[in-house]
């Protein structure tokens, strides 16, 4: 198959393409929107739809060991000061001394002084302040003060102490206290896995980069438990020989980020992280590569310093995707050990402990988090399917099918109702089939091609005149592949079955 011509979009370009296609644009836009929040347009909607659906496919319905929930957004109070969100979901943040003016003290010296400044505290951003006479616009700063990132609200009609809640800044604290009623209704056993798809919200200080960093986004997140004194079963050899681009700890406590290409076997065998850790990090790296489709290359693994660690990490590890503006995280695995039900059992005062059968021993399970942003991916996935193409004129979106927001386009050739009729029907017939499809009769055919292309429609069905007049090609029409614009004919009865198969991955186009 001839490979499509690879030329990647600026921040900018990639920005403007979405709002021009109605994948993302700005929330209340006529109202001049409101910074870090987006709406998702009839065609971003369903891409997001397909990465999520992949996603749970994936992790829960092809998995006995994992079970799926749908927690509630706001939810007792005192699961955040359990989780030490209230005394520690914060970014330190710099504020100018005449207008005010908030900017994230990390990002700042970042960008001004291009240098790594994960997990920095804010005694050092002082004095690199202090040390190289850092202003704003002119301006000098205020001492760098903790900005906690969670949404205040108040439930019901008294405002008082005890109506406070928060908008969750994560899932995953949605999972934590059920996990107990969870396991038992599904009658699990150790090892096992709970997910959740679900809104998030951050009052970041300053969001940007798109989607990238925004104030309400999604997160697919997992907890899975286990029992850290068992072996791991899970793990197989082709997991442990998977190949990473890594960037470690170490490279980057010396102000490098030189990544070296190492295996997950090298990271267990360097201790890094335990069994369980090196086959979820396995696991969600060979599924971006393999079924999602991500260039190897686009990918890194980014171990997390010691002093960037969240409160309640034993260690982290970053996929980072090669966005316009550099490699940066996309999902993000932590072992949160048994932080969070050792706090949730001291505060709701339940038992949460567990019973381990295989070994005979109670215990309050350990846990190995991925989380992967919604939007993250989303972005990831149309920059690195994102073409464009100088010879045809446009842009091709190279969407694996199972993401294309529509799998087929069908046209007739021309706007002649013994066209239309054969092609409406086959289009009506596609849908039947949940083959999700549009129908497209104005502009000249090309004009139309080109426009499918651009919304990553795989697979384009053509009506002509050889479809419904006498001879050989009567009764098919004429089906197109997006990346080769190579040309089959098929007759229309077989349609829905080859398409089918197509997005499935059972059978290629050149093979029909
Ligand atoms: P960052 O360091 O970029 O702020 P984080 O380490 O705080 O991210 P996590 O707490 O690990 O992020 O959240 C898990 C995942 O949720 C991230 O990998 C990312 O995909 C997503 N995410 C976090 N914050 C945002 C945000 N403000 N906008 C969009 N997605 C986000």
């Amino acid at each position: 198959m001839k490979e499509l011509e690879s030329k990647k979009p600026t921040i900018e370009e990639f920005t403007v393409f979405c709002k021009k296609k109605g994948f993302v644009f700005q929330a209340a836009q006529i109202y001049g929107g409101l910074a870090g929040f987006f709406d998702f347009g009839p065609l971003g909607v369903e891409i997001k739809n397909n990465l999520k659906a992949e996603f749970w496919k994936k992790f829960v319905l092809k998995r006995e060991d994992i079970f799926g929930q749908d927690g509630s957004i706001i939810t007792n109070q005192s699961v955040w000061k359990a989780s030490g969100h209230v005394d520690t979901f914060a970014d330190l943040v710099l504020t100018t001394k005449e207008t005010k003016t908030k900017l994230r003290a990390d990002h700042f010296i970042e960008d001004t002084l291009n240098i790594p400044v994960d997990g920095m505290n804010a005694e050092e951003i002082n004095s690199l302040i202090k040390k190289h006479n850092l202003k704003w616009k002119g301006e000098e700063f205020e001492e760098v003060k903790n900005f906690n990132l969670m949404f205040v609200t108040q439930v019901g009609a008294d405002a008082n102490k005890n109506s406070i809640a928060y908008l969750r800044p994560e899932t995953a604290q949605s999972i934590f206290p059920n996990f107990k009623q969870i396991a038992e209704v599904s009658r699990a056993k150790l090892p096992f896995g709970i997910v959740q798809i679900g809104k998030a919200f951050r009052n970041e200080i300053s969001p940007r980069d798109f989607v990238f960093r925004s104030r309400e986004f999604e997160q697919m997140e997992m907890e899975y438990f286990f029992n850290p004194n068992s072996k791991c079963e899970l793990l197989t050899e082709k997991q442990k020989k998977t190949k990473i681009m890594f960037l470690s700890a170490e490279n980057q406590d010396k102000d490098s980020s030189e990544m070296i290409e190492t295996t997950i076997e090298k990271l267990l065998k360097d201790k890094k992280l335990n069994e369980y850790h090196a086959f979820w990090l396995a696991e969600f790296f060979n599924w971006f590569t393999e079924d999602i489709g991500f260039k190897y290359e686009n990918l890194r693994i980014r171990e997390h310093i010691k002093t960037e660690l969240s409160h309640y990490s034993k260690g982290t590890f970053d996929i980072d995707y090669k966005y316009p503006f550099g490699y940066k995280e996309m999902l993000g695995m932590a072992n949160r050990g048994n932080y969070d039900l050792n706090q949730h059992q001291e505060h709701s005062k339940q038992k949460l402990e567990f019973f381990d059968e295989a070994n005979k021993e109670k215990l309050l399970p350990h846990v190995i988090e991925p989380s992967l942003g919604v939007e993250r991916f989303f972005m990831a996935i149309l920059n690195e399917t994102y073409i464009n193409d100088e010879k045809r004129g446009n842009i091709v979106l190279n969407l694996p099918p199972k993401i294309a927001p529509y799998k087929v386009g069908v046209f007739p050739l021309v706007n002649k109702e013994e066209l239309t009729k054969v092609a409406r029907e086959i289009y009506e017939d596609l849908i039947e089939e949940d083959i999700s499809a549009f129908y497209d009769r104005s502009g000249s055919v090309g004009r139309r091609y080109a426009r499918a292309d651009e919304i990553g429609t795989p697979y384009c069905i053509t009506v002509d005149f050889e479809c419904i007049e006498e001879g050989k090609d009567n009764g098919t029409v004429t089906i197109r592949d997006r990346n080769t614009t190579e040309q089959k004919r098929l007759k229309v009865e077989s349609l829905s079955g080859v398409i089918i198969s197509l997005i499935k991955g059972n059978l290629k186009f050149e093979d029909l």
